[in-house]
């Protein structure tokens, strides 16, 4: 089975300001991930649909609506370059449009899982977007960049490159060749702020590539509009390389701990906090409090009392009794929370 590659391209680095679609960088990428293709299961999560879209409406201002017309305009358009130039690899391409809750909810997610695979086993490469056009408000990506992370811890990719039009985390003018291990120092590198016509920014791609290398995921940031970046990013010859952390846990608790929306909190002492470090199930008597409107199988988030950085969340699971339960049992101190195999510490 080959490894997973995620190749995720910025607006900005595949549009230009009046909307136009920029080929000579669209066709460089289907050529590079043409090659890729011979040696990885390669997604390509592209954004520059609204991008390529907006200029086809009249006074557009840049509502949600719009916004959301605008992707549906340009959605077609953008795959019809990728479908032309991949066509000179003869490689195929399909467009996968996902929302968020689609993550969410494991089975779809295995079932998203399951369609990639059906295509690359045909030759063609799945290029994925968030489906804008009714993705609600409320419940969206942040941005591509979460999707991409997501999608790569989900499926274990061994890479995720971010093609954005910028040349990699900057310390002043110059690149940060390597990260090894994220910490505030590297955070405060990053300049606020987004490139044109994008959402993601430099804070946002840090803090997913944080989350893809603590999951066991290489991550390269890189300018993609220069001829032949994304082969050498593979290759981790150009941008900013992050190294991935060793990481020995199931597809299906990565999942639990980046794909799942988690419906309730639970606040325990460090005493349980201890016991779980040493595998053992959660039980009612170490909880100090809990919080949201959750059913028994969702997934909670775990934070700890008294520890240092207890507004981090310490851990989530599965929880084995519901929200209403929690209430009856108060008193059975054994009453078993969450099974240790169902808990994931990050
Ligand atoms: N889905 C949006 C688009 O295709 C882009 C989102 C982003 O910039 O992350 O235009």
């Amino acid at each position: 089975m080959k490894k997973v590659l995620v190749l995720k391209v910025g607006t900005a680095a595949i549009t230009n300001g009046y909307g136009d679609i920029e080929e000579v960088v669209v066709e460089n990428i289907c050529q590079q991930l043409s090659i890729l293709h011979n040696k990885y299961n390669v997604i390509l999560v592209s954004s520059g649909a609204v991008g390529a879209g907006k200029k086809y409406l009249q006074n557009y201002a840049g509502s949600i609506t719009e916004k959301k017309a605008a992707a549906a305009l340009g959605n077609p358009r953008l795959i019809q370059k990728y479908a032309e130039f991949f066509q000179h690899s003869q490689v195929g391409v399909a467009q996968v449009l996902c929302e968020r809750h689609h993550f969410s909810n494991r089975k779809q997610f295995l079932q998203l899982r399951s369609t990639c695979e059906a295509l690359w086993e045909n030759n063609i490469i799945p290029i994925i977007n968030e489906n804008d056009v009714i993705s609600d408000h409320s419940l969206k990506f942040s941005d591509n960049d979460e999707m991409a992370t997501l999608l790569a811890i989900g499926f274990s990719a061994e890479k995720l490159l971010f093609g954005s039009s910028m040349p990699g985390l900057l310390d002043g003018e110059e690149v940060i060749p390597r990260i090894e291990k994220f910490s505030a120092e590297i955070f405060s590198c990053a300049k606020p702020g987004t490139s044109r016509g994008g959402l993601g920014g430099m804070i946002s791609k840090l803090s997913c590539t944080r989350l893809a290398t603590n999951f066991g995921t290489t991550v390269v940031i890189f300018d993609v509009r220069k001829d032949g970046n994304i082969l050498r990013a593979e290759q981790f010859q150009t941008g900013t390389v992050c190294s991935a952390q060793l990481c020995n846990i199931s597809a299906h608790k990565k999942w639990m701990a980046t794909g799942s929306l988690p419906t309730g909190r639970v606040v325990i002492d460090l005493g349980a906090a201890e016991a779980l470090k040493k595998r053992k199930s959660l039980l009612l008597v170490g909880v100090k409090s809990v919080e949201g409107d959750f059913e028994k199988g969702d997934i909670i988030e775990i934070y700890v009392d008294g520890m240092e950085g207890v507004e981090d969340v310490f851990a989530v699971a599965r929880a084995k009794i519901s929200f209403s339960d929690f209430e009856s049992n108060k008193k059975q101190k054994n009453v078993e929370i969450a099974h240790a195999n169902e808990i994931v510490i990050f």
